[in-house]
C-alpha cells in the first residue's frame, strides 16, 4: 500500500515530467527552422519530419550521398 509520502512522491515526479513535457514542446521543435546548408526555410512539413534541410538541398545532399555510396 503507497503511504502520504509515496503518494506525494508520485504527484511531484507527475508534475516535474509533465512540465518538462512541455518546456521540451515549446523548445525543441523537431527538426531545424532553416536548412543547415542554405539557411532557408524548412516547410513545416519537413521540419514535423525532423529533416534539417530544405527539399533542393536533401535532394542535392541525396545525390551527393549516392554518388559516393
Ligand atoms: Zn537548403
Amino acid at each position: 500500500m503507497a503511504d502520504e509520502a509515496d503518494i506525494a512522491n508520485d504527484y511531484i515526479t507527475n508534475a516535474i515530467s509533465y512540465a518538462l513535457d512541455k518546456w521540451q514542446q515549446n523548445n525543441s521543435k523537431p527538426g531545424a527552422k532553416l536548412c543547415i546548408d542554405c539557411n532557408e526555410d524548412i516547410p513545416e512539413a519537413r521540419r514535423a519530419l525532423g529533416l534539417s534541410r530544405c527539399i533542393d538541398c536533401a535532394t542535392e545532399w541525396e545525390r551527393r550521398g549516392s554518388l559516393f555510396a
